[in-house]
């Protein structure tokens, strides 16, 4: 794939990016697409089919970043495409009940049995940020857990060492948000029990422990089967919360997320990316105990506009349908990311170069690290100025992959075989040129 072209043109993108720093601060609409990490000109983009981009001067590259994860089909996926301009020619919005949420909703308490009901809003962040306020209502307590280098979308109360764009731009909690909010927000270290311990003894006002069960925005780093067991039991014994954010890891690492890879059962869980198939969906469920405290059965209130609108479902069902009928997607989909990684780390060594990789259904990431990565500081040991010279020298032979280290890739069903292994040859020769 492009073979013998030795410089891309990105010339249109850089004249887009210009245009668009003008009237949009950095360029961009979410700050990691800015590729600051990595240095360059973010790519503007044309189109997308199946597994591959197609940028504005023409270049076209398989795609690992997948939207950041919500299409586990690659891209114009034609079941949806059927289903979302069904749904437009209705109208795009009444702000009252459809039939759509409540079949989606339906869906996944099917999916997930203890989970009895669901409520949709519009983004990760909105999911998230709802379940916080619910878990809080429910307890009636103010404190929280998180973990250093877990992403649970920008809201105020979770911007403390988050991981994702906020790892990339180095700065941990972010002006703005005011230190009042934040002395909620106990931090705990991802895989060490002795951490959260710790957290319980200094604070018994703790509402919720969060938690990304497969984390994904310091790069990818899978929890501790046993970790989340001992999660479990310290939230059954102090009257705590637990919820997993599967936004990411949700009909991504399986069907059921992490849930469907280990024991743990948490007690709310939120989604977002694959639950909307592209269209901008966030969810978050749990029993009927705790979710009929919403409003309007409830006193937690919690609201949305545009929540449930019908094209948004119309793209979720259509995306969970077709997962659901797929009895083997996710073996299929492992079965490439395990490849990939292998693939990856073995070339990576005949270049003299150290690798950290991991796969767990269509999620994948790798580390250019001497050791196993096991939390966040593990992770910020990483050799960032290699893996900028990786990511540019993918770029070049057609590769898009996420533009920081601390970022997850994303199979998707459109992968062939063939890709997969041109992807690695690509990764031999630009091992080559970085080691
Ligand atoms: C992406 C992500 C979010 C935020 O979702 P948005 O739709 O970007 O607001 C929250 N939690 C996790 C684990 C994520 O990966």
């Amino acid at each position: 794939m492009n073979e013998g072209i030795v410089t891309m043109h990105y010339d249109k993108s850089i004249k887009a990016y210009e245009k668009a720093r003008n009237v949009i601060p950095g360029g961009v609409d979410s700050p990691v697409r800015a590729f600051k990490s990595v240095g360059g000109t973010p790519l503007f983009i044309k189109k997308g089919e199946g597994a591959y981009l197609i940028d504005v001067d023409g270049n076209r590259y398989v795609d690992y970043v997948q939207s950041w994860g919500p299409l586990i089909f690659g891209h114009a996926n034609k079941t949806i495409e059927k289903a979302v301009i069904k749904a437009v020619k209705k109208g795009l919005s009444f702000g009252a009940p459809t039939k759509a949420e409540t079949k989606l909703a339906t869906l996944i308490c099917s999916i997930f049995p203890d989970m009895d009901k669901v409520r949709f809003v519009s983004s990760g962040t909105e999911a998230v940020m709802s379940a916080i306020r619910l878990a809080r209502g429910f307890t009636g307590k103010d404190d929280i857990i998180k973990f250093e280098g877990c992403y649970h979308g920008h809201s105020d109360s979770l911007l403390v060492q988050a991981g994702s764009g906020a790892v990339t731009f180095g700065s941990p909690s972010s002006p703005g948000v005011p230190a009042d909010l934040t002395k909620h927000t106990l931090l705990a270290k991802y895989n060490d029990i002795k951490s959260v311990k710790k957290c319980f003894e200094n604070s018994k006002n703790i509402a919720c422990i969060i938690i990304e069960p497969i984390a994904g925005n310091m790069g990818f780093v899978p929890a501790d089967p046993k970790f989340l067991e001992e999660l479990r039991a310290l939230c059954d014994k102090h009257g705590t919360l637990l919820i997993f954010d599967e936004v990411m890891s949700g009909f991504r690492a399986s069907l059921k997320g992490a849930q469907g890879i280990y024991q743990t059962l948490p007690d709310l869980v939120t989604f977002g990316k694959v639950i909307g198939g592209g269209m901008p969906v966030g969810a978050f469920a749990g029993r009927a105990e705790v979710m009929d405290k919403l409003s309007p059965d409830g006193p937690v209130y919690q609201a949305g506009t545009l929540s449930g609108n019908p094209v948004a479902m119309a793209a979720g069902l259509a995306s969970l349908e077709q997962i659901v009928d797929e009895s083997d997607l996710y073996v299929r989909l492992e079965k490439k990311a395990k490849r990939l990684v292998e693939g990856l780390k073995e070339a990576a060594k005949e270049a003299g170069i150290p690798l950290q990789v991991g796969a767990i259904g269509s999620m994948f990431g790798f580390f250019f690290n001497e050791k196993p990565v096991k939390n966040f500081d593990d992770a910020l040991k990483s050799d960032t100025t290699r893996f900028a010279a990786f990511h540019q020298g993918m770029l070049r032979e057609g590769f898009y992959f996420a533009c920081s280290q601390f970022e997850t890739g994303f199979i998707c069903d459109a992968m062939s075989d063939e890709i997969i292994e041109e992807t690695i040859e690509a990764a031999q020769k630009v091992f080559k040129e970085i080691a």
